[in-house]
């Protein structure tokens, strides 16, 4: 018997644990791999939930396990033009005027290492969640373990079991919205763009449209592109070089270390609580990763829900703050992250419409001399954030208290 229960030990389900054990709430965790998956998804993070990794304790370890970056641009293709935003605007509000790269297992890895402090933590690795039932009381939840049935008892079951989550399944919820008739075409290469002045940022084109982000400090960059999923999916690597070569400055000599293919969504399920279960991250909510919102979304759920599912557990609050976490982390999707994310996808993969991207670029160029409007505009992801649903204030407000 354990008081929570997440299935799932990505980088949600983990940093969820993590808030839990800080507030003395035992965890189990169920993950179906048998370490942390390296899979080549998020990498950045946003300065407004810095605050947050760091009231957790993690900000210093992850930032030494990753690197920060002040700089990001919009390159248009067809023109040259590079417009490159800084973080001056906001150095007046926060300490961190910068964003956290950091490849997501990395992050997880650094979580990890947290949760090993504490001794009412326990994680099962290689256990894949096959179903559950629950009660007014509990929840059973079964599993498989090296070919053999596995059965806990929990008050509590939190999803986290990413966007083909098993568990939301069980609990009869579908997810809702569309699929893009584009893939993300992900590719990690060794290229010297900056030697090109080429920054982390957006190469802007209605066929060239990209992001190119530095992944670390050794050279190592992600070059993601679109194509429409009518091209097959087994030759996605004979397409590959021809789009890379047409986009590369210079000599254009560059190593492809790997590369992967995803679909792209925007959908999210119709509620993130059903009675004793709770959804987290991509198993409630997926988008399109152009403005590299969707973990953040997910480790936002984390905050809010670890500190809501703690004063439950320690009768410091009634149930019914459960369902003030789904409607708001539910509201901030549909109203935040997915139009958000669908207005970046659109400028940079879809800019055919000439007018619409003279009026886009005059945007970008004109908010640079406002330092208002920058504010606002880096001020954005601080949108995600639920402030607490026990005293309704933010995790940046909090750390400055
Ligand atoms: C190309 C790409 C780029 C992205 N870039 C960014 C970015 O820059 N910034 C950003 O914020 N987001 C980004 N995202 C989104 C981000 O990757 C996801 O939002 C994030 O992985 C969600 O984390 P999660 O823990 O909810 O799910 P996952 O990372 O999918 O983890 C789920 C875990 O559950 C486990 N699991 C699954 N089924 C079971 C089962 N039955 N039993 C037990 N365990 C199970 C899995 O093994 C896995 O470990 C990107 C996504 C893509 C595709």
């Amino acid at each position: 018997m354990t008081a929570v229960l997440i299935v799932g030990g990505g980088p949600v389900g983990l940093m969820t644990a993590l808030g839990l054990a800080r507030a003395g709430v035992p965890v189990t965790v169920l993950e179906a791999e048998d370490d942390i998956v390296y899979s080549p998804r998020a990498i950045s993070y946003a300065w407004p939930i810095l605050a947050g990794l760091n009231h957790f304790g993690v900000l210093d370890d992850m930032i030494a396990a990753g690197h920060t970056i002040d700089e990001r641009c919009w390159r248009i293709f067809k023109t040259g033009e590079t417009i490159v935003y800084n973080h001056d605007a906001v150095r007046d509000v926060t300490d961190r005027p910068y964003n956290l790269t950091l490849g997501q297992d990395l992050l997880a890895k650094v979580v990890l290492q947290h949760l090993k402090r504490y001794t009412d933590v326990t994680i099962h690795w290689g256990t894949k969640f096959t179903g559950l039932t629950q009660t007014s009381s509990n929840v059973v939840v079964t599993a498989e373990r090296a070919g053999a049935p596995v059965e806990c008892v929990a008050d509590w079951v939190v999803a986290a079991d990413g966007g083909r989550s098993a568990v939301r399944k069980a609990v009869g919820l579908t997810m809702d919205g569309f699929t893009w008739p584009q893939r993300f075409v992900v590719t990690n290469i060794y290229f010297d763009f900056e030697k090109y002045g080429w920054n982390s940022g957006y190469l802007v084109d209605p066929i060239y449209g990209a992001v190119v982000y530095k992944i670390n400090l050794d050279g190592l960059w992600r070059f993601t592109f679109a194509e429409d999923t009518t091209n097959p999916l087994e030759t996605v690597s004979e397409r590959i070089p021809e789009f890379i070569n047409t986009v590369l400055p210079g000599d254009k000599k560059y190593e492809l270390a790997l590369h992967t293919a995803y679909n792209m969504h925007q959908r999210t399920a119709a509620t993130y609580r059903v009675g004793r279960v709770l959804l987290a991250g991509d198993a409630a909510h997926i988008t399109n990763p152009t403005s590299g919102f969707g973990l953040m979304g997910g480790i936002y759920d984390s905050f809010a829900l670890s500190e809501a599912l703690a004063a439950v557990v320690h009768e410091k609050a009634g149930d019914e703050i459960l369902d003030r976490y789904s409607e708001s982390r539910r509201k901030i999707y549909l109203e935040v992250t997915s139009p958000i994310s669908t207005e970046s996808l659109r400028l940079v993969f879809h800019s055919g419409d000439q007018d619409r991207l003279n009026k886009d670029l005059a945007l970008l160029r004109n908010r640079k001399n406002d330092p208002e409007a920058m504010r606002k505009f880096l001020s954005v992801p601080a949108a995600l954030e639920t402030p607490s649903l026990i005293t309704g204030r933010t995790l940046a407000h909090r750390a400055a208290a």
